[in-house]
């Protein structure tokens, strides 16, 4: 099994972390029933170190698989339908649901045609994702190159980067998405990698910019709601006998993905189990990946100075290195890991002109709390 660096790890092509093979298991429209929950923690701890990330994409990942064990736990998830047996039909399952914290039949709907969808489109960029954001506002916080959301005169296909989209009808959805697709690629958009870099050297036709999406509401946060509970997950890190837990304590029957680090429990009753949020807490403005030594990239540790900065700066980003996996948006605060010190970004993100270089952990604390 080769090293791949810059990609999204996937079942099929998995990342190498500093505790083994990173293995994604994507939900199904954005849902796994308990049971399914269930048998990846026990896949996870069989094969892997037991812990499991919830990503900023909606997707479980399972930590320290080995090399030797990877071919079977393939083998196992594709037997159980986690995953495509086909790597690239795998990789064009790239659906990243932002809306229907609410039973929201047109995002079923929608997110259902673009499943099906699937073997229409173009092999795109690896990083590359459809998302979905419908609702009377939208929630911020929902990562997609393609964008189906709301407007005030119904669904659009915004590009990511473009302020307006174009009107499509749930009929056409996929039809302007394949369009939007092969606009993409003729343009050079697999050098670009992500629509909104490329839209930074290609313009958009003005037929793909007339109707802006609606407003944003900004990100949820852990609370009751209709269906069920909507629980945090600090760092988007946990591990099976947590999920075990929790699915035990909150006897919820299904789990919703979301980006935002937060697992819908559908059918939920009220629980308490440690690792898990279910009120706003300052946790929630926190976005740290593993850092080192747990990813092999890591340049800095990273948990340990975002759980000491917690609520005491805003929204925080730290970085274990210049890929900034955990957060594509913008932070009051970033920190980006470089040859064991801290870059400092204010009001930026990732790869922005940092303010301060080569700072220490300690010096980070004493320069941010002081
Ligand atoms: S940003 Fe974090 S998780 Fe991503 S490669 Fe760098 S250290 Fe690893």
């Amino acid at each position: 099994m080769s090293v791949v660096r810059g990609w999204c790890p996937s079942a099929h092509r998995p990342m190498t972390s500093g505790d083994g093979l990173l293995v994604r298991v994507k939900p199904r429209l954005g849902w796994f029933t308990t049971e399914q929950v269930l048998r990846l923690c026990d896949l996870a701890v069989t094969f892997g170190n037991g812990f499991i990330d919830l990503t900023s994409r909606g997707n479980f990942q399972l930590r320290g698989v080995s090399e030797e064990g990877h071919a079977e736990l393939l083998s196992e998830l594709v037997e159980q339908g986690f995953v495509e047996a086909d790597p690239e039909r795998e990789a064009r399952r790239t659906l990243v649901i932002g809306s229907g914290l609410v039973y929201e039949p047109r995002t079923v709907d929608l997110a259902e045609r673009i499943e099906g969808g699937a073997t229409r489109y173009p092999l795109l960029p690896p990083k590359v994702a459809v998302a979905v954001n419908l609702g009377r506002v939208l929630n911020e916080g929902v990562a997609g190159d393609f964008r189906l959301e709301s407007s005030l005169e119904g669904l659009i296909l915004r590009a990511d980067g473009a302020e307006l989209g174009r009107p499509v009808t749930l009929d056409k959805a996929v039809d302007a998405l394949v369009e939007l697709m092969e606009w993409f690629l003729a343009t050079g958009g697999a050098e670009s990698g992500r629509m909104r870099k490329h839209l930074e050297r290609v313009a958009l036709p003005d037929v793909w910019q007339q109707v802006r999406p609606k407003a944003t509401q900004g990100v949820p946060v852990p609370a009751k709601i209709v269906m069920g509970v909507l629980v945090g997950v600090p760092f988007g890190a946990t591990d099976a006998a947590g999920l075990r837990s929790l699915l035990q304590a909150s006897e919820a029957t299904h789990v919703g993905l979301t980006p935002w680090r937060l697992l819908r429990l559908a059918g939920a009753g009220d629980f308490d189990v440690p690792g898990f949020l279910t009120e706003p807490d300052p946790l929630q403005n926190v976005a740290a990946c593993p850092g080192a030594p747990a990813c092999a990239q890591g340049q800095v540790a990273t948990r340990e100075v975002a759980w000491a900065l917690a609520g005491r700066v805003g929204s925080l980003h730290v970085s274990g290195c210049a890929k900034g996996c955990a957060r594509q948006a913008a932070s009051d605060v970033t920190l980006v890991g470089r040859d064991g010190r801290f870059d400092l970004v204010r009001n930026g993100r990732v790869g922005d002109t940092p303010e301060k270089s080569g700072l220490t952990g300690a010096e980070v604390l004493e320069l941010l709390t002081a």
